[in-house]
């Protein structure tokens, strides 16, 4: 097939290859309103022509569409790869991604495998062209609460989230299984449309698919068109011991599903930790209470602590005071083999309530002899 094939937009629009922007404009604008459906109403010739020149225009006036389509105009190898039916009708915004495959070809990019798409018949090949980019999926915030044990352990925690996934029915093309999305008119596919601005081209996620890049004529019944659900997924997250209040998990893959084979996003979660009745934290310092009878403060003795890692028995010295602090080295956290925390034991004193009236003679006794 030769150039010639290819429709000449800019013979649509009476105008030369030269014509800038405005020209552009003010020849649509011209020629739309002459041959608006409106005025030729039923004649089937005309409305044809009115077809003609809005894609004539929708091509020209993109700047890189008028690119991509000016280059295939001028490249008589290019034309013998393409279909010129994407010129045409609903196909014509194709032309992008059409070019995409030209582009790695000369790129010298790929291998053979290009090569054969590139040449491939053009089922193939417009197949190939409702491809998107892979693009990474979200990342998902989220935050959990666990107990002061497990943070301080380790260990294992199941959180339960509403999670993106990919719709199971339509398999993510949001298509009623059976019937087939059509690639976006738009964006032809992209999931993107180029904007400029100023003298650069901003791309833009395309408004009329939101970026998915197809256009969906039966939507799936589970997922209503988007192709993912929000599905609640349970989830066991290993917790390293000693993690802190606040610190964040990443599980990396967990995330929401990429577009067009692009990789999973992570999973973030923030982890709170619930307070402990006997046990707190201070740093990486376990802290408690050890609560001992006034003789053994005053005449000595011990009691058993409870630590992280397990009872411990702690040797009260004579004398001692209220809100002592004893240091329990090598009792706290085991953040690693090698690194084990300490634990703090603050004792206080249980003073002796209801005493007999022979323990208060005894401490009246006690009382005097001071
Ligand atoms: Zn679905
Ligand atoms: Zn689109």
């Amino acid at each position: 097939m030769s150039p010639a094939e290819i429709k000449d937009y800019y013979k649509i629009l009476g105008l030369n290859e030269k014509a800038s922007k405005e020209e552009i404009n003010k020849a649509f604008r011209k020629l739309a309103v002459k041959y608006h459906p409106d005025k030729t109403k039923g004649n089937k010739k005309l409305e044809e022509r009115f077809k003609e020149i809005n894609e004539a225009h929708q091509i020209l006036s993109d700047d890189e569409k008028r690119k991509q389509y000016d280059f295939m105009r001028s490249n008589p190898f290019g034309a013998s790869g393409f279909d010129p039916n994407i010129f045409t009708g609903a196909g014509a915004q194709n032309v992008r991604f059409n070019m995409d495959d030209l582009g790695d070809l000369f790129g010298g990019m790929g291998g053979l495998g290009d090569m054969f798409d590139f040449f491939s018949s053009s089922q193939t090949r417009s197949a190939r062209s409702k491809k998107r980019r892979p693009a990474r999926g979200n990342d998902i915030q989220t935050s959990a609460v666990i107990p002061f044990l497990t943070a301080a352990l380790g260990g294992n925690y199941t959180i339960t989230l509403l999670k993106e996934e990919t719709c199971g029915r339509c398999g993510g093309s949001g298509a009623e299984p059976g019937t087939t999305a059509s690639v976006c008119p738009r964006c032809g596919g992209a999931g993107t449309i180029t904007v400029s601005q100023g003298a650069f081209g901003v791309s833009r996620p395309c408004p009329e698919c939101l970026g998915s890049g197809s256009k969906i004529t039966k939507p799936c019944r589970d997922c209503r068109g988007r192709g993912r659900r929000e599905t609640p997924r349970t989830i066991t997250v290993k917790i390293p011991a000693g993690i802190k209040h606040g610190q964040k998990i990443r599980l990396a893959g967990e995330g929401e599903p990429g577009a067009a084979g692009g990789p999973k996003g992570d999973l973030f979660i923030q982890i709170n930790v619930e307070k402990n009745a006997e046990f707190s934290r201070d740093g990486d310092v376990i802290q408690s209470e050890a609560w001992i009878d006034l003789p053994a403060a005053v005449l000595g003795g011990q009691t058993t602590v409870n630590t992280l890692q397990g009872p411990v028995t702690l040797k009260i010295p004579a004398g001692t005071q209220s809100g002592t602090k004893f240091k329990l080295k090598g009792r706290g956290i085991k953040f690693s083999k090698d690194r084990i925390g300490d634990h703090y034991v603050v004792v206080k004193i249980r003073t002796p309530k209801n005493l007999t009236p022979e323990q208060r003679k005894l401490f009246e006794a006690f009382a005097k002899s001071l």
